[in-house]
């Protein structure tokens, strides 16, 4: 569904993702992992056109999407930090969006399995980091795209909250579509990802299944497991 070939981004010296290439199919949940710093948001920002990359391509639906843009209405994106228009309220930013992406859109349904109901006349600056991030996911699952990417989706969301989410996503996943996500929690990888990408300094070390991941680096464990494949990648 999205195939990355020899895509190459520096930040003038700063080579921050080297000859990256990947096939991402759908029908599943992927998780980019890796350190603070070692490129996820650039890769994902490459593929939604917001990074430019010197060299490289993006081949989306088997069409090239470098210097595209149609190709964005196929897809939903949570940033990593969410900067809202802070005077809006809820429910004008979600009118706006709706507006703007003229698409079938499921809201209320979200808006009650997150309990916003109460939120929606209240002004952005006014939230909290969580309710801020449910507004997020909110945005994210009302539009039916075919490939979901979430930067950091669980960041200040509460245990239910968590809970949901996990739920929405096997949903959508049972639809077919391409979830791609970033995240720090291993517990949450473990429990929902068919493949991992692992990133490190703009490089792949590991693609594949969690399984894999753990049987070929010795560890029972993601989190140790990932320890000994950074180790093994400085020796
Ligand atoms: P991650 O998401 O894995 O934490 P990023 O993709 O955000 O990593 O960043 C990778 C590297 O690129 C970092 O060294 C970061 O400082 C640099 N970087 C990211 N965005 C910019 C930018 N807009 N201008 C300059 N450097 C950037």
């Amino acid at each position: 569904m999205i195939k990355i070939e020899n895509l190459n981004k520096a930040y003038k010296k700063n080579q921050v993702l080297k000859d990256i290439n990947l096939e991402l199919e759908k029908n599943k949940i992927i998780a980019i992992l890796g350190p603070n710093g070692s490129g996820k948001t650039t890769l994902i920002k490459s593929i939604l056109g917001l990074v430019i990359p010197q060299k490289g391509n993006i081949i989306f639906n088997g069409q090239s999407v470098i210097g595209e843009w149609e190709y964005r209405n196929k897809i939903s994106y949570l940033p990593q930090i969410a900067s809202f228009p802070e005077n809006l309220k809820v429910s004008e930013l979600i009118a706006l969006v709706k507006d703007i992406r003229q698409q079938d859109v499921e809201d209320e349904h979200l808006i009650q399995y997150f309990k916003l109901d109460e939120e929606l006349n209240k002004p952005l600056r006014n939230l909290s980091g969580g309710t801020r991030q449910k507004v997020n996911m909110v945005l994210a699952f009302m539009l039916d795209s075919p490939v979901i990417i979430l930067d950091e989706p669980t960041v200040g969301l509460d245990p239910v909250a968590i809970s949901r989410f996990k739920s929405l996503l096997k949903e959508e996943k049972a639809k077919g579509k391409l979830i791609i996500f970033t995240t720090h929690i291993m517990s949450l990888v473990q429990e929902i990802a068919d493949e991992i990408i692992f990133l490190l300094e703009g490089d792949i070390y590991f693609q594949g299944s969690v399984e894999e991941l753990i049987s070929q680096n010795g560890s029972s464990k993601l989190e140790s497991a990932i320890t000994n494949l950074i180790e093994k990648s400085h020796a």
